[in-house]
C-alpha cells in the first residue's frame, strides 16, 4: 500500500436487496408497496391465475418463467389478513412508506398497509445477484470484504479513480457498473474507515453517494444517535441513554477513564476509540480468512446454571455453524476458541489449539467446551461466540508434529489462554 495516499474506505449496500431482487422478474409490481417474507410459495399459483386468464396462450414451462412480468398486479397475494408469526425480511421503498420495517412482524405490517403484496423469499435468487454484484466490485476494485448477502467494505485507496473527490469518482463508476449488469442500485458511503463508511452508506439512500472527510466528524457523525454506530446494539444504546448518552457526540464529550469504568475495559475503550471516528481494521478480503466464528447475543441474559438446557443448546448450534461455515468454504483450523460477554459488558476469551486440524462439529464443541470450562459462570451471560483460528484450506494441513505421539502416548493441549484481556469489537 501506498502510504502517502490517504486511506479512503467504501461501505456498499444494495437497496431493499431482497425485493428489488424480486421486482427484476416482476417489474410490473415497482412503485407499489411489497413485502418479503414469510415462508416459500412456489410461482405455480400465480402462473395459474395467469394460464387461466389467457387460456389460449403457449404454455410451456419455459414460456411460464419467461412471462412472469406479464402476471398482472390483480394476481399477487396482499398482505391483508395475514395471520401467522412470518417475519418481513425487506420491504420495497414504498411500502417503507406506511412504516414497514425489515424485521417486522407480517401481522403488524398487514394492519400498517393491508394492500402490499407480499412474497415469498426466494434466497437462490438473492445469492446469484449477490455473486454478481460483488464480481462486478471485485473485478474494478480488488480488495473487498464480504459483508454478508447485500454489503461489502472496499478498500478504495489505491484503486484509480479511489482519490478523486474522496472516492466519488470511483464510487459512481461501481455503482454504474453494478446497476448496468444486473438493474440493481446501492448506496455507497466512502470515508477514512469501514466504522465510518458504514454510516455513510445511509445518508443518502437509495442509489446515493455519501463522502465522508476526517474533518466532517463533528457536522456530519456526531448529531447521529448512538444506535448509528456498527457494534452499539439496543442494549449497549438502552445503558448510554440511561446517562443522558444519546448521540455520538455526547459519547465522543465522554472521558476515556469514564467509559471504562461504566463498560469495561476492551468496550468502553472501543466506544471512546468509534466516538472520535477512529477505527484500523483493515478490509478483509474472502480469500484468506484468518478465522471463522459465530456469536450470538441472547434476548434475554442467561445464567449458566439455571439456563443450562437453553445455552448448552446455542453452544452447540453455533459449534455447528462454524462447522458449516469452515466446511462450505472448504477450510480446517486448530485454534478453537469462546467469547463471552457478561451482563456488564465485560468480555472473556479462552482458546486451545489442537495438534491436528478440524472442522467437525462435535470435535469443535468438545474443545469449546473444554473453554467453556476456564471461564467465570456465576455470571449472567449476553453474548456467546465459538471461533476457529489458525486456518488452512481444507486437506492441505500438514501431519500433525511427530515428536508429540512419541513423546507421549497422551500430549498435553498446547494451552493459549488470553485471559480477560482485550478483544476487539465489533467481530464482524
Ligand atoms: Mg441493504
Amino acid at each position: 500500500m501506498n502510504s502517502a495516499l490517504t486511506r479512503r474506505i467504501a461501505h456498499l449496500d444494495m437497496d431493499a436487496f431482497y425485493a428489488s431482487c424480486e421486482l427484476l422478474r416482476y417489474p410490473q409490481l415497482k412503485g407499489l408497496p411489497v413485502v418479503i417474507g414469510g415462508g416459500r410459495r412456489k410461482e405455480d399459483d400465480l402462473l395459474g391465475k395467469l394460464q387461466q386468464a389467457y387460456p389460449d396462450g403457449e404454455w410451456t414451462e419455459d414460456t411460464f418463467t419467461e412471462r412472469l412480468d406479464r402476471i398482472p398486479v390483480d394476481f399477487f397475494p396482499r398482505i391483508e389478513g395475514y395471520t401467522g408469526r412470518g417475519v418481513i425480511t425487506t420491504a420495497t421503498y414504498a411500502a417503507r412508506q406506511f412504516g414497514i420495517g425489515s424485521a417486522m412482524g407480517l401481522m403488524k405490517a398487514a394492519k400498517l398497509c393491508p394492500q402490499a403484496i407480499l412474497l415469498p423469499v426466494d434466497f437462490e435468487r438473492y445469492r446469484y445477484f449477490s455473486r454478481t454484484f460483488k464480481s462486478i466490485i471485485t473485478d474494478i476494485a480488488p480488495v473487498m470484504q464480504d459483508r454478508g448477502v447485500d454489503e461489502v467494505y472496499i478498500d478504495f485507496t489505491d484503486v484509480p479513480g479511489g482519490q478523486r473527490e474522496g472516492g466519488r469518482v470511483l464510487a459512481r463508476l461501481i455503482q454504474k457498473s453494478i446497476f448496468e449488469a444486473t438493474g440493481l442500485t446501492c448506496s455507497v458511503g466512502v470515508a477514512p474507515n469501514k466504522l465510518i463508511a458504514k454510516m455513510a452508506s445511509e445518508f443518502n439512500k437509495p442509489n446515493g453517494i455519501s463522502v465522508v472527510h476526517e474533518a466532517d466528524l463533528q457536522t456530519l457523525i456526531w448529531p447521529l444517535a448512538c444506535r448509528k454506530i456498527n457494534g452499539v446494539g439496543p442494549k449497549a444504546d438502552e445503558k448510554l441513554k440511561g446517562f443522558g448518552i444519546h448521540t455520538i457526540g455526547d459519547l465522543a464529550a465522554r472521558e476515556l477513564h469514564w467509559l471504562i469504568e461504566n463498560f469495561g475495559k476492551s468496550y468502553g475503550a472501543w466506544l471512546h476509540e468509534a466516538a472520535w471516528g477512529r477505527d484500523d481494521r483493515p478490509v478483509e478480503t474472502e480469500s484468506e480468512p484468518v478465522s471463522m466464528s459465530r456469536e450470538t447475543t441472547f434476548e434475554r441474559d442467561l445464567h449458566a446454571v439455571r439456563d443450562r438446557e437453553e445455552l448448552g443448546a446455542v453452544f452447540t448450534r453455533l459449534c455447528q455453524q462454524v462447522a458449516a461455515d469452515l466446511q462450505r468454504k472448504g477450510y480446517e483450523g486448530k485454534t478453537i476458541g469462546i467469547k463471552l460477554r457478561y451482563d456488564n459488558f465485560q468480555a472473556v476469551t479462552r482458546d486451545q489449539t489442537l495438534t491436528e486440524y478440524t472442522a467437525d462439529a462435535k470435535h469443535i464443541r468438545q474443545i469449546a467446551g473444554q473453554c467453556l470450562k476456564r471461564v467465570d459462570l456465576s455470571r449472567r451471560i449476553r453474548l456467546l461466540g465459538v471461533r476457529v483460528g489458525s486456518l488452512v484450506k481444507a486437506g492441505t494441513a500438514p501431519a500433525p508434529v511427530a515428536s508429540y505421539s512419541e513423546a507421549s502416548a497422551n500430549p498435553p493441549p498446547q494451552v493459549n489462554d488470553h485471559g480477560q484481556t482485550e478483544l476487539l469489537f465489533p467481530l464482524d
